[in-house]
């Protein structure tokens, strides 16, 4: 938890999409969450359709390197020192691609915009302002899988994607931390990275003999180079929700969280649970054992990601971060 108190976001629940094709176990209604909503009543806060945060830190001059992992920042080395990586990846992220994901997104989602799901547009306009960086489109794709990605392709604006899986789950406090943690990834070009790394393993492949132990090796790297990107971003994601817990929350609903028993899931124990983790694979065999659970991973283990996080929260460099934010209010919209 961060030593410095913050404000609360208080935002009151959109409406829930029609469920077309997701299981009707998977409705759910966000006002079930114990998140802080203030002393209005339900029905008022139907009425009420509005983003409603009172101050928050923005930080105007934050750089990536700010928050960066120092893993990321390691890994983030040996791809820049790769020959050609930069180069085949701006050859082959040519304009047909980036046509392609625009077309498949306006075809198949749907475009938040200040007239199209105003609420969320404006939880990413705020997540967007502090950490400073331009807003990318955001898009709500039909998929009951709690997912959310991001696409930077240079050039062009990027876009971000999150499955109505996740907005089902997810608190809005949660779910701008979601957003912030795609933000990150577009604040450190990590879209750029990622898509050029898979450009040259799908490429290593091809050549024979060598091509699978080269594009094994060069996976693994991807992978470890992925897994601390992942820490960063999730760093960003504190940044903006300026709480550990709300971060470590998404971690765990992530887990194993379902709307039907989001409101019982405990924090405290699952981060309990982390240090357990790390208790059980201390011994030689467990060590093994977490290592090849962890090598092939694009993703650090949940409760990996919560006890860094938890770690940060608590750290020196992110309370000198908090130093340098400057106070803002957000526009309450009724
Ligand atoms: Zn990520």
């Amino acid at each position: 938890m961060a030593s410095i108190p913050f404000s609360s976001l208080c935002l009151t629940r959109l409406p829930v999409p029609p469920g077309i094709g997701s299981p009707s176990s998977h409705r759910f209604s966000f006002t079930t969450f114990p998140i802080g909503f203030g002393n209005e009543s339900p029905a008022t806060k139907r009425i009420r359709s509005s983003v409603c945060r009172a101050a928050s830190l923005a930080f105007r001059d934050l750089d990536a390197d700010d928050f960066r992992h120092p893993l990321d920042k390691q890994n983030t080395m040996i791809l820049r020192a790769i020959p050609g990586l930069s180069e085949l990846g701006k050859v082959l992220l040519g304009t047909v691609t980036e046509q392609v994901m625009l077309l498949e997104n306006i075809g198949t989602s749907i475009l938040v915009s200040e007239n199209q799901l105003s609420e969320l547009h404006q939880v990413m306009i705020e997540a967007a302002k502090v950490l400073n960086v331009e807003a990318p489109d955001l898009y709500v794709r039909q998929n009951p899988v709690p997912n959310a990605y991001t696409l930077a392709i240079s050039g062009k604006k990027p876009f971000v994607v999150v499955h109505t899986g996740l907005v089902e789950l997810l608190t809005r406090k949660e779910l701008q931390a979601v957003l912030a943690h795609e933000l990150g990834h577009l604040k450190c070009d990590h879209g750029v990275w990622l898509t050029f790394a898979n450009i040259l393993t799908l490429g290593a492949y091809t050549v024979p003999g060598l091509g699978g132990f080269l594009a094994q090796n060069l996976e693994e790297q991807l992978f470890r180079w992925l897994r601390a990107a992942e820490l960063t971003c999730d760093r960003a994601a504190l940044l903006v929700a300026q709480d550990s817990k709300v971060v470590i929350s998404v971690l765990m609903k992530l887990a194993g969280g379902c709307p039907s028993i989001a409101d019982q899931l405990n924090v405290d124990a699952f981060l309990e649970q982390a240090r357990s983790y790390d208790k059980a694979s201390s011994s030689p065999i467990g060590w093994y054992i977490r290592n090849a659970q962890t090598r092939q991973l694009s993703h650090p283990l949940p409760v990996l990601r919560a006890r860094e996080i938890d770690d940060w929260s608590k750290s020196q460099e992110y309370k000198n971060l908090l130093k340098r934010g400057t106070k803002i209010s957000f526009v309450e919209t009724a």
